[in-house]
């Protein structure tokens, strides 16, 4: 296997073209690899200067999870600080999780900061909404999104093996409107749902609208920890 290492967007293109396979830290390939062989052609962004971006509005998909600190929203860091082992997370990349993995325990930090995916195909460089990220699956170069004025993310216990644990992110942001918007998103199973509603500081306004989602139709101990969590963002 060849193993490309691009420095520059138009290398990367070059490569794509090749048929290079993309990876990060191939801590879910290497099985898929020694199970079925190697592709001919695989290519690492970690020397893309794009792909490795870290601040508070941005984050690049060949960052590994470990490096992932206090300089992203709540929301994110502890997305991140949940996924595996250490070693796992030393090794894993965003680009790998959101976009290459089933669980995406980034995913839902993702949903409730709104970001917008920078994607390369042959098309070019182009942002996208993470909805037509996740259906067309190009290359990753980043994510993107604007600071919420708070965040938090909980992650249930989960059993080794058994069922992908409960995740529900919330994130509150001040509209250029003026207004400010709740936005919350749940992982169940491997399923992900999401809502959005005007921030009130009125629980009760705010749990009755988020009832007549898709959440609202989730059992009754699943959305008495959703209910939890919205609570604890509007005290914060
Ligand atoms: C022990 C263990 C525990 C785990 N626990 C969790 C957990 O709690 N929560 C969770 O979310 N995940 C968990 N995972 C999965 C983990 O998230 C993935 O292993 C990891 O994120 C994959 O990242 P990687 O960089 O190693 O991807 P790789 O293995 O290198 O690639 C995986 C896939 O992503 C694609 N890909 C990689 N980079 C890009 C890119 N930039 N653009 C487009 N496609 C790309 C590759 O082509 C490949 O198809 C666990 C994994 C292990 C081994």
């Amino acid at each position: 296997m060849l193993l490309h290492l691009p420095t520059s967007v138009s290398e990367v293109q070059q490569h794509i073209a090749e048929g290079a396979l993309p990876i990060g830290g191939a801590t879910l390939v290497w099985a898929t690899f020694q199970r079925d062989g190697f592709p001919d052609r695989a290519m690492s962004l970690r020397n893309l200067p794009e792909a490795n971006v870290l601040g508070p509005e941005t984050l690049g998909s060949a960052v590994v999870l470990q490096r992932i600190d206090d300089r992203v929203p709540e929301v994110l860091r502890r997305a991140a600080g949940s996924i595996g082992t250490g070693a796992v997370r030393r090794a894993a990349t965003v680009g790998g999780n959101i976009v290459g993995s089933t669980l995406r325990c980034l995913l839902p930090a993702a949903l409730v900061l709104d970001a917008r995916a920078t994607v390369l195909d042959a098309a070019g460089v182009y942002e996208t909404d993470l909805t037509e990220l996740l259906a067309k699956r190009p290359l990753l170069l980043g994510v993107n999104w604007r600071t919420p004025l708070v965040s938090g993310y909980l992650k249930q216990e989960g059993d080794p093996g058994g069922p992908p644990p409960f995740v529900v992110a919330t994130a509150v942001h001040a509209e250029p409107d003026g207004t400010k918007r709740l936005r919350l998103a749940v992982r169940d199973g491997y399923e992900f749902l999401t809502a959005t509603t005007p921030y009130d500081t009125d629980v009760d306004t705010v749990l009755h609208t988020v009832e007549n989602t898709d959440i609202g139709a989730l059992p009754a101990d699943a959305r008495e920890l959703v209910h939890g969590r919205i609570r604890d963002i509007l005290a914060r």
